[in-house]
């Protein structure tokens, strides 16, 4: 944190049930190194507890508080003023797109966290389940430097989904993270995630825009990886023609 202070405008969008939405502005004293996530914390403590917003671990692994900051997906506890405006300047903090608004800024990612579950995608690494049950965590620091193994790497948040120009267009797509999962976990030999991703709605709908890439926080690149996706759709759908390699596609042995 810098000695320096700066006055900024903090412009909240504000929406309750379906009532039409519109931005409320509070002027902050900040130290610009503070982080965005610090100011709208200020303006529930100090000005308007009826603000709504979503927020939990405070460095950058729970997801929670994916906002639009200025007109870009931003994960608001790790993004500080100072990277988004200037003394004087003007902070305008809006819910994620594409998602529908709870109240203010806070939005409903239910149905996206059971697509997440459909690819099948572990919010933690089997290896990590391990290595947090206390009798099997190792003694020393684990390979990655910290004392705590963390997540894998996509932490849920959502600011991919919001910064896709399809999902905007096709509520229906399955989305940059969603198909990031399929991916991840792989789709070789399992016909049920072949069939969700290799579909309409699917693989095949993004338009590589990549914009989903440009603002996650966790470097998952997820427009990358649909790429990938789509290389491992058609090398299944080749092995398939050839017999395939799936189980249920493995020659019977019969008894004799
Ligand atoms: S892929 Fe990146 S931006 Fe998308 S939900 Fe996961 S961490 Fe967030």
């Amino acid at each position: 944190m810098s000695s320096e202070k700066w006055t900024v405008t903090f412009q909240v969008f504000r929406k309750k049930a379906e009532t039409p939405g519109y931005y409320d502005d509070f002027k902050l004293e900040v130290d610009p190194d503070e982080y965005v996530l610090d100011g709208v914390e200020r303006v529930w403590a100090f000005h308007d507890r009826t603000v709504t917003f979503r927020h939990a671990c405070h460095h950058s692994t729970c997801g929670a508080c994916g906002m639009r900051v200025n007109g870009v997906e931003k994960l608001t506890c790790i993004t500080p003023i100072r990277e988004v405006t200037h003394n004087g300047g003007v902070v305008r903090v809006e819910p994620l797109r594409n998602f529908p608004v709870v109240s203010d800024l806070a939005v409903d990612m239910g149905k996206f966290y059971t697509q997440m579950d459909d690819v099948k995608h572990a919010a933690v690494t089997p290896d990590v389940k391990e290595a947090i049950q206390p009798e099997k965590r190792p003694a020393g620091p684990v390979s990655d430097g910290l004392e705590f193994p963390r997540l894998s790497d996509c932490i849920e948040c959502g600011l991919c989904i919001s910064a896709c120009p399809i999902s905007a267009s096709s509520p229906d797509y399955m989305g940059p993270a969603v198909l990031a999962g399929a991916q991840q976990h792989g789709i070789s030999g399992d016909a049920g995630l072949l069939c969700l991703v290799d579909s309409e709605d699917g693989a095949w709908r993004c338009h590589s825009a990549f914009e989903c890439s440009a603002v996650c926080p966790s470097f998952v690149e997820p427009g990358w990886r649909i790429m990938d996706l789509r290389r491992q759709i058609v090398a299944e759908r080749i092995k398939n023609m050839f017999g395939g390699a799936n189980d249920k596609n493995k020659p019977v042995e019969v008894a004799k």
